[in-house]
């Protein structure tokens, strides 16, 4: 029978108050994996009201108790790597080799680093006069809810949640429906590093009922999401009703560009990894592809040789590099994008079709899918498909690169393949995006600010820029002439 998970409430497991649950599927055998409680807005108000109870005394405490917490809270993630990791392929398809080695340690290093940095944040001291004192501090902003997507389900958390709590937040965090296990798992962990009851809270539920009533909580304070761009527009709507700030991390259409003269074996490379990583569901996924037309045949050759070469099939098998796509909807959306490309004319030049051994038959498989002959008119080079799907356009100068680039609503990340250095930065500050990687695609470190600008949101994940997003700068004046009548009173005289 499928394991039964609650919500994750003032330090305890709670079925919803309805006593619903919804079904997780694990996406590589289309099999009933675990049931998750079906929470709705009153679960909700009871996880806001454990938090508002917990956040003063969590606040109280010295960054440095905090940090301990988190610290701790690392070593009892790597000392139970193989148990995340196993979850996270369970609930979303990854395979074991990247939960194993890259989202479980990665996890375990970002509340690291949040311990760290959070320890060298400081305020100000305004010399504006000398007849007074005047600083800025930085406080908690209280009860912050945390909304995240199923891509990666330890990750996304990870940086909201290292950033929130180390700068003395309580947490409500909503997990997305098809991915909620390993968000439970690690609430649980905190509290055994040390979190108190209530600082980290799960309700786990559909975004439309219990994601709307944590952000149109009054007594919540601010909203931290990654996801569609489509709910992010959603939530800045509702939260505008209580002047709720809120962090979004949205949906990207990012570009590639392979420049004259480039390394075409490096760029072919990292083209793969940058489509292809996590099955190309990646915010920051390699999705348009320019080509300058001295390279485009050679390029597009080595991409489709080395993207042939990729092995999918059973998560579980330490050989496999490509899972699943994360939900049957999602492979179906995913397929509609592969047959609007070619009604468009683009070119197929590898995959296109669902791969058909025993091992992938019954999971959500899409086998790496490249086009070429492709333009920027083309739906799918428009809209977000957050699945191994990309398109090639080939051209001819550096201006027109850029502006091919710049052609989308979205602006997350780009990247430029040149020999070239000075053509390289001197592009990456004319192109519109968050990050613009030179020479690589689709790496991230927790020492650098994540975020786009348009449709790709707004506010920085990761770096010491995340702790700003989780404090209140407070402004604090102090009179130091200490007599009853100031110059400045004389204007009302
Ligand atoms: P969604 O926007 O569908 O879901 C994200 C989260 O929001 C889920 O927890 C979801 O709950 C919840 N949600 C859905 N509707 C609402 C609502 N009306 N109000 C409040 N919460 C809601 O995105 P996906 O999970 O499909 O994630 C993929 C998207 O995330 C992609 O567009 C991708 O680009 C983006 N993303 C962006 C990143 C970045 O850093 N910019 C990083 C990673 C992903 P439920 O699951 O129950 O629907």
């Amino acid at each position: 029978m499928a394991e039964r998970y609650g919500a994750y409430i003032g330090g305890k497991w709670v079925n919803a108050e309805s006593g619903e649950t919804m079904e997780v599927i694990n996406p590589a055998t289309g099999q009933v994996a675990a049931l998750a409680a079906r929470c709705g807005p009153a679960d909700v108000d009871k996880a806001v009201r454990a938090a508002v109870e917990a956040a003063p005394a969590w606040a109280g405490k010295t960054v440095g108790e905090r940090s301990k917490v988190l610290l701790k809270l690392s070593q009892i993630i790597m000392a139970n790597q193989e148990h995340l990791a196993r979850l996270e392929t369970m609930e979303h398809g990854s395979p074991i080799r990247k939960t194993m080695n890259f989202d479980v340690p990665l996890a375990a290093e970002q509340f690291e680093y949040f311990a760290g940095a959070a320890r060298a944040m400081t305020g100000e001291t305004l010399p504006v006069g000398p007849w007074c004192a005047s600083m800025t501090i930085r406080e908690p902003l209280g009860v912050v809810g945390l909304i995240t997507p199923w891509n990666f389900p330890a990750l996304m958390v990870v940086w909201k949640l290292g950033a929130a709590l180390v700068t003395g937040n309580a947490c409500i965090i909503k997990p997305p429906s098809v991915a909620p296990l390993t968000t439970l798992k690690l609430a649980e962990m905190a509290a055994v590093a040390g979190a108190p009851a209530g600082v980290v809270n799960v309700v786990t539920g559909p975004g439309e009922t219990v994601g709307e009533a944590l952000v149109k909580h009054p007594d919540v304070a601010k909203i931290g999401f990654t996801g569609d761009t489509m709910t992010g527009k959603r939530i800045m709507k509702l939260a505008s009703e209580t002047v709720k700030p809120v962090g979004l991390e949205l949906g990207g259409k990012n570009a590639f560009i392979v420049m004259e003269g480039a390394d075409v074996d490096s760029a072919a490379a990292g083209a793969v990894w940058g489509a292809f990583f996590n099955s190309g569901q990646v915010c920051a996924a390699a999705s348009r592809f320019y080509i300058h037309e001295s390279l485009y045949d050679e390029f597009s050759k080595k991409f489709v040789l080395a993207a042939r070469q990729l092995r999918y099939g059973d998560p579980l098998d330490m050989g496999t590099v490509m899972g699943p796509l994360a939900y049957r909807a999602h492979r179906d959306r995913v397929e509609d994008y592969i047959k609007a490309a070619k009604e468009d004319g683009a070119k197929l030049l590898l995959g296109g079709e669902r791969p058909d051994t025993p091992e992938t038959r019954n999971g959500f498989y899409v086998a790496p899918t490249i086009f070429g002959d492709c333009t920027n008119r083309m739906r799918f080079m428009q809209e977000e498909i957050f699945g191994p799907v990309v398109g090639l356009v080939c051209f001819k100068t550096a201006d027109e690169a850029v502006s091919l680039a710049n052609d989308t609503r979205y602006g997350l990340s780009a990247s430029i393949w040149t020999k070239d250095v000075r053509q390289g930065l001197v592009m990456a500050g004319r192109i519109k995006a968050g990050t613009v990687w030179i020479n690589e695609h689709l790496i991230i470190f927790c020492e650098t600010p994540w975020g786009g600008c348009k449709e790709s949101g707004w506010g920085k994940d990761l770096s010491t820029m995340v702790l700003d997003e989780y404090t209140m700068t407070k402004h604090i004046y102090i009179d130091l002439i200490g007599q009853p009548e100031r110059p400045w009173h004389g204007l009302l005289k």
